[in-house]
């Protein structure tokens, strides 16, 4: 599918989760029998070379992040809101575009040196795709490209996380 047609499947909800925000819905995108797969391969065709582990973000990132892991022939590592992983983590608070929340990775997961692609299913801020990118180089992963399927650019966020030195790419705006 194009980029066109992917766009085309992604439902726009308004005043979602509070009055005022446009909530960007990829459910009606994954429901579709092509839409999942065409957006991952979208994803692939993103990815940089020498991927050594494919880090999504709770929970939407989860959905792309691992199929996209299958696809590059990488293994996935979850970043977990807080309070959801039975190991010993370390965690980053961050600002939402509505409201904040604390999200945790385990370090043992992240391969010393490698490079880690950072996917989620859309960036507005960029608060929570900069709070995981911290983590993930805190645990000593080299996070330099996020991809993502919907980038909202009058937000700011992948300006955000260039300025932290995160090449940041998605399948539409
Ligand atoms: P940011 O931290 O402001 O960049 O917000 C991005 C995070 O919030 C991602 O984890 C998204 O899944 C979620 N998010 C924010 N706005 C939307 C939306 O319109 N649709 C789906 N997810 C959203």
């Amino acid at each position: 599918m194009t980029r066109e047609e992917l766009r085309s499947l992604v439902r726009t909800v308004p005043d979602f989760p509070i009055a005022g925000i446009q909530f960007r819905d990829i459910t009606t995108l994954i429901a579709d029998s092509r839409g999942l797969a065409s957006a991952v391969a979208h994803l692939a065709d993103l990815a940089s070379p020498d991927v050594a582990a494919v880090a999504g973000i709770e929970a939407r990132g989860f959905i792309f992040g691992a199929a996209l892991a299958m696809q590059l022939g990488t293994g996935f590592i979850p970043v977990r809101k807080a309070g959801k992983l039975p190991v010993e983590t370390i965690s980053e608070d961050y600002a939402l575009e509505y409201g904040a929340a604390t999200i945790e990775i385990d370090p043992t997961l992240v391969p010393q040196g490698g490079r880690v692609l950072l996917v989620d299913d859309l960036i507005a801020t960029g608060g929570t795709a900069l709070a995981a990118a911290s983590l993930l180089r805190r645990a000593g992963g080299l996070v330099d490209t996020a991809l993502f399927v919907i980038d909202l650019p009058e937000l700011g966020g992948a300006a955000a996380l260039r300025s932290a030195g995160v090449a940041a790419d998605a399948v539409m705006e």
